[in-house]
Parts: structure tokens; C-alpha cells; sequence
């Protein structure tokens, strides 16, 4: 098989599937066919693993080569004059970028239906989600087009669709991998990571977007070592927990018996599971959606006619252009998002809520480092339910919103976090959410792994 062979059948699969999945904004005939005729006749090196592999790229990550849109109208035809850190380190490493997935607009949402360029499909069930906002990246690994795919993850956006699809995502810690790039949603949030079909190649494509990068001074200069170390090794004597508030209210009862076969696999391996409290988890939805609005609304500041994308016609003055501009170029959500966002800085108000969900963030830390004094990996289930039917949530924010209650107080903690399949409930995926200590990345795959 050539690098063009494969190439030439990622995008036949991908085509016959675009009219029902609608996975792709873009897609990068043109270039990714060019790539491969030079990987043919110069060869594929053989150390580089990724080399000549078609890789899909969430579209809040940007490309040189294709616009990067976000999924918002304010952003469509608009194309970056430098690529991501992420797609810079792909390319070096001589993988394809095959395209653009689509996602919730300004990667706000978590079921891929705030898409400008409308909504995602399951490939298990073209009438349910499959999450988001990286719905199209984890469409498309679960759809078997490509085997690996980057998303981004504010809240959940990376392991919630791929617990709904069945594939492995990850959220790396934060400042493992550089935001360079990545259109900010909320910067003390937001991480790259992998989506992929299985554990091995997650760590694997990790490995090549990882690590310090000038451009982002929260990028760590933490070493960074082989993801795929300690795969393999068994997990004999691993001590894991399991906090009751993840089996808790709101949970299916299908989704906690998944879970729960999970923690006997684990024990099977030799694991110990032991359940324990995250006594202030109740209260990170709230927290985030001050914390995550409030940093957006700040980030969203920059597309206002002039610098980017989008721009109203039949402005009268300059005020009119950034009002006009931006109440045709943003989605509902994004505006839901930028009110709150901006009220809870507001001088009148930034005491009650963003300084109390800050504090409440700081809570919720301690809990975490609480448990992983005495423990490697805490698990539960990565979504309180399976796959939803498109439309059921759509305008019921609240419910939407608590679809993260489990993923979220680990972006409010930096933390790396994994969703690996763990079983079925009402005829679709489950996945189990696996998480790990602070940069502790290779135990989290080693775990994974194992369970896999
Ligand atoms: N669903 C969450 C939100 O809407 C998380 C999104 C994300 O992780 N980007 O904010």
C-alpha cells in the first residue's frame, strides 16, 4: 500500500460519509494527495510512526493550508498565515492533515449541534449526538475514516464525544501540550489532545504534539517522556479510586454498571478499587460556567469586524460595525456564553461570582490532591449518559450543560484525563474516565491499556 493508496481511500471514506455524518468543515484533497506523492518517492522514514497517516484536525485549530472557521460564522473564509504548534509538530513528523472537523461554534457545546455548518451525526445512530465539541473529530475515528484526531478540550470536549462514540480521547495535563494556535475558548482551561481508536496510538500521537513551545508561556518544560512507556506492564498492586459522587444523582443506572464492571476488571488485574469522597465536585459545573464564560467573553473580545473574518454591511459608524458584526457572527450559545461572561466580571459582581468560583476552584483542587495522596488513578464514567437524540438538549442549556459534570472539575484542576470504552448501555458506547496526577500521563496509559 502507498501513502497515496491510503490517502486516496481516507478520502473515498470520508466522502461517502459526509452527506449523513457531516464530520468535516474542510477537507484537504488537494494538499493531502501532494504530501503523499512526495512521501511516495522520497520514502517514509521509518522511525517517524505517524508518517504518511491521515490525521483530522478539530477546526479551532489553525491550518495554513484550509481556513480555520471554529464552526462560527464570524470566522468563515477566514485562513491563518501560521499553523498551530500542534499541526507545525504534526507536519514534522510527516503526518497527513486530512481536514477540518466540525464542532460546536467556538468549541462551545457539547453535542456539536451550535455548528454554523451544522449539526454532527453519530455513526452508531444518525439520530443521536456524539457529543462535543469535538463531535466531528470523534465522529470520524469512530467512523473508521482516519485512526487519530485532535480536539480540544475546555471542559470535556475531548473525552465526552468520545465516550459517546466509542473511541479513546484524551485530555492531556494542563501545559503538557501548546495552545499555540488553538483559538482560545478559556485559557486556563483549554488543552489539545488526541482522539484515536485505540490507547497505544493515543500515547503515540501525544508524543509528537507534546511538550514546551516558546510561543505558549503556559506550555510546560516539564520533561516529556514516552507516553507508551509502560504499556503492557501489568498493574498488579495500582491503587485506585473510585469517589461516590460519580455514581452519585444524575448518573444512569446503565452507565454505573459499566463502571462498575470496570472496577472488577481493574481488581481482576490486581488492582485495588476503593471508593472515596470529592466532597466539592457538586459544585464545578457552576464554577466552570462562571470561570470558562468569563475567560471567554474576554477571548471573543478580538472578533469584532476588523482583524478577523466576518464583517456586517451597511454600517453607519464604527460602533456599528463591532455590533452588527458580531450580533449576525456569533450563534446563540456563543452569546449566551459572552452575557454571562461579562456580567460576572463586571465590577458590580466579580466578588460574588467569578472570586467565589475561583475559590471554589481552589476547593476542588484540594480534593484531588487529597485522594492522590494515597492513590494512582481515580475512574469513573466519563458522561452521566449515553449518546442523546439530536434536538433533546438543544434548548434546555442547563441539562446540555450537566453532560460535563463529570469531565469539567478536571479542567478546573489541570489534570490528564482519559475516556477509554468500557461498554454498552441502551445500544450505544460507554466510555470510563480514567484519571491520573499531574503530568502523570504513562500511568494514565498504562492503565488504559491494561482495561483495554
Ligand atoms: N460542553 C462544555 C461547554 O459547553 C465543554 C466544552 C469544551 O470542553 N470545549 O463549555
Amino acid at each position: 500500500l502507498t501513502v497515496t493508496d491510503l490517502v486516496k481511500n481516507t478520502l473515498k471514506s470520508i466522502e461517502s460519509t459526509q452527506n449523513d455524518l457531516n464530520a468535516y468543515i474542510a477537507v484537504n484533497q488537494e494538499n493531502a494527495l501532494k504530501k503523499a506523492a512526495e512521501l511516495d518517492k522520497n520514502g517514509v522514514p521509518e522511525n517517524e510512526i505517524w508518517a504518511g497517516i491521515p490525521v483530522a484536525v478539530k477546526d479551532n485549530i489553525v491550518t495554513i493550508d484550509l481556513p480555520t472557521t471554529a464552526a462560527s460564522k464570524i470566522l468563515e473564509n477566514f485562513t491563518s498565515i501560521y499553523d498551530a504548534t500542534v499541526v507545525e509538530r504534526l507536519r514534522e513528523h510527516q503526518a497527513i492533515i486530512i481536514g477540518k472537523a466540525n464542532l460546536d461554534e467556538f468549541a462551545m457545546g457539547g453535542s456539536t449541534e451550535t455548528s454554523y455548518f451544522g449539526t454532527v451525526k453519530n455513526p452508531w445512530d444518525h439520530t443521536k449526538v456524539p457529543g462535543g465539541s469535538s463531535g466531528g473529530s470523534a465522529a470520524t475515528v469512530s467512523n473508521g475514516d482516519v485512526i487519530g484526531a485532535l480536539g480540544t478540550d475546555t471542559g470535556g470536549s475531548i473525552r465526552q464525544p468520545a465516550s459517546f462514540t466509542g473511541v479513546v480521547g484524551v485530555k492531556p495535563t494542563y501545559g503538557r501540550v501548546s495552545r499555540y494556535g488553538a483559538i482560545a475558548f478559556g485559557s486556563s482551561l483549554d488543552q489539545i489532545g488526541p482522539l484515536t481508536r485505540n490507547v497505544r496510538d493515543n500515547a503515540d500521537l501525544l508524543n509528537i504534539i507534546a511538550g514546551l513551545d516558546e510561543h505558549d508561556m503556559t506550555s510546560s518544560d516539564r520533561e516529556v517522556p514516552d507516553f507508551a512507556s509502560k504499556i503492557g506492564e501489568d498493574i498488579k498492586g495500582m491503587k485506585i479510586a473510585l469517589p461516590k459522587e460519580y455514581l452519585g444523582e444524575g448518573i444512569d443506572e446503565d452507565v454505573k454498571q459499566v463502571v462498575l464492571g470496570a472496577a472488577e476488571k481493574f481488581k481482576a488485574l490486581g488492582a485495588t478499587v476503593e471508593e472515596v469522597s470529592l466532597p466539592h465536585s457538586k459544585y464545578g459545573v457552576a464554577a466552570y460556567y462562571i470561570i470558562g464564560s468569563s475567560e471567554a467573553s474576554s477571548n471573543l473580545q478580538r472578533f469584532d469586524g476588523i482583524r478577523y473574518g466576518y464583517r456586517a454591511d451597511d454600517v453607519k459608524n464604527l460602533e456599528d460595525v463591532y455590533v452588527k458584526t458580531r450580533s449576525e457572527g456569533f450563534g446563540d450559545e456563543v452569546k449566551r456564553r459572552i452575557m454571562l461572561g461579562t456580567y460576572s466580571l463586571s465590577a458590580g459582581y466579580f466578588d460574588a461570582y467569578f472570586k467565589k468560583a475561583a475559590q471554589v476552584r481552589t476547593l476542588l483542587i484540594q480534593d484531588f490532591n487529597r485522594i492522590f495522596e494515597n492513590y494512582d488513578l481515580i475512574i469513573g464514567p466519563t458522561a452521566p449518559t449515553p449518546a442523546f437524540k439530536i434536538g433533546a438538549e438543544i434548548d434546555d442549556p442547563t441539562t446540555m450543560y450537566m453532560n460535563d459534570l463529570l469531565t469539567i472539575p478536571l479542567n478546573l484542576a489541570g489534570l490528564p484525563a482519559m475516556s477509554v470504552p468500557a461498554g454498552m448501555a441502551d445500544g450505544m458506547p460507554v466510555g470510563l474516565q480514567i484519571i491520573a496526577k499531574s503530568f502523570d500521563e504513562v500511568t494514565m496509559y498504562q492503565a488504559g491499556a491494561a482495561f483495554e
